[in-house]
């Protein structure tokens, strides 16, 4: 079979081995859950719970605000103990959250309609059921599904991204190990929502047990096709994937609709199929807790508003003292200084790492290798953004497209120089929204 990759990128060890056949488990109900009011792109929820409500699974704790929002759901049963700000994981600030203690009951709402007939919907009443049910993408960008359903502009093409190109991570191999039918499923309500007639799912060629199962579903469609690509990094980056399948190129500052595809991930392709089929709200995810720090790592179907040490126990607790816990992979996970921080709807893996790992290496100055600029899946010139960042000129950095680099961090893994392009670059942009 043909495999399709893009330009540039870089060759990482893959470091699956630690996870690679652990199947989906379920993790035990936590006794608190921490839950975000914000979790996703745009205006976050407001409560509609007080200090002191029982709750049940599935029930709706905050109700979105504007159409760029969703709402959240309590993933546990039992009682609100408080609505206050706490330590968001992904901005790294307070954010309002809702509190909730376990009675351990772990009882369910009456739950949503279910559509087994969901070719019957129009596109509208679709993003509907995705926005009620609280989906924003779970590859970890977050953006409110039903926004990302409802083009502007037409799409002929829907491409699933089956990747997981991050080192370490394999919950969404796991995920279309377990489930393919049901990503299947979620493919054609996202296809037949934006109207697409063809859908491709991604994979790539380091995960055969996934390609296997979920080209036996794929055989069953007509207008579905299974694409295998390199193992690079960052082969999962919506541009990349769409140059690799389909050889169109997304023009700078623009989006995928603008050459009329659409990328969704597997997780969350799946949880659009339980939202309309099974009608379920997103309550849980797929989080793979992994790294040599980890004592038992482990995929897991984690509930939102879990904390990170409590997944840490499910696994067994740490193998040595830690050096650094990252959540995400390690190329664009963000680096936790709290354990208490809660699994939040774009949370993919939770990754532990021992002192040594975590050891910095001296930043020394750019020595003109070009390295980075081979890397770049961009076409930027990572080196000169960020001398110009550094400088702090700005305007100079943004002058060198600095809006279109995708944070992927190829430029950083690849320099002798040790200089944190990627950092230089987050920094940049912080002081151009100011
Ligand atoms: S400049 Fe941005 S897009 Fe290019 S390699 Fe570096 S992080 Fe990735
Ligand atoms: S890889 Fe590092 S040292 Fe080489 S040009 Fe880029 S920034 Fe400079």
């Amino acid at each position: 079979m043909e495999k399709f990759t893009f330009k540039a990128g870089v060759h990482l060890p893959a470091c699956k081995k630690l996870t690679i056949g652990e199947e989906i488990k379920e993790t035990s109900i936590p006794q608190q859950v921490v839950i975000p009011l914000s979790q996703h792109i745009g205006c976050p929820a407001q409560s509609i719970v007080s200090k002191g409500e029982k709750v049940k699974v599935g029930q709706k704790i905050g109700e979105a605000q504007g159409n760029v929002s969703v709402p959240v759901h309590s993933s546990i049963s039992g009682e609100v103990v408080d609505i206050c700000p706490q330590l968001h994981p992904v901005s790294g600030k307070k954010a309002l959250s809702v509190i909730i203690k376990s009675d351990g009951r772990d009882e369910w709402i009456e739950k949503g309609k279910r559509h087994e007939d969901y070719f019957r919907l129009s596109s509208k009443e679709i993003c509907n059921i995705i926005k009620e049910a609280g989906i924003a993408g779970l590859g970890g960008a977050a953006f409110p599904t039903h926004i990302k359903l409802s083009p502007p502009k037409e799409v002929d093409t829907v491409i699933l991204n089956g990747v997981e190109c991050e080192p370490y991570l394999s919950g969404d191999e796991q995920l279309m190990i377990k489930h393919p039918l049901e990503i299947i499923e979620g493919l054609k309500i996202i296809m037949q929502t934006v109207k697409a007639s063809w859908g491709i799912v991604g994979i790539e060629d380091n995960k055969p047990r996934a390609i296997d199962l979920m080209k036996k579903e794929i055989a069953k469609q007509p207008n579905i096709s299974l694409k295998i690509l390199k193992e690079k990094y960052p082969q999962g980056g919506e541009k990349q994937l769409i140059k690799a399948l389909l050889n169109r190129e997304v023009p700078s500052g623009g989006l995928p609709m603008d050459v009329g595809v659409l990328v969704d991930n597997v997780g969350t392709s799946f949880a659009i199929r339980e939202a309309v089929i099974r009608g379920f709200p997103l309550v849980s995810r797929v989080v793979t807790v992994t790294g040599w720090g980890v004592f038992s790592p482990k995929n897991l179907r984690v509930r939102i508003g879990s904390s990170i040490s409590f997944l840490i126990e499910e696994c067994g607790g740490f193998s040595f003292v830690p050096g650094k816990v990252i959540m995400g992979g390690p190329m664009m996970g963000i680096t936790q200084y709290n354990l208490e921080v809660p699994v939040v709807k774009g949370t993919s893996g939770i990754l532990v790492f021992g002192q040594q790992e975590a050891e910095k290496e001296n930043i020394r100055d750019c020595i003109r290798c070009s390295k980075c600029i081979d890397a770049c899946p961009m076409g930027l010139l990572p080196c000169m953004i960020a001398l110009y960042a550094q400088n702090q000129d700005w305007e100079k950095a943004k002058e060198y497209n600095l809006l279109d680099c995708m944070e992927c961090g190829a430029c950083t893994y690849v320099c002798p120089a040790k200089r944190p392009i990627v950092q230089y670059v987050k920094w940049a942009k912080d002081k151009l929204k100011c």
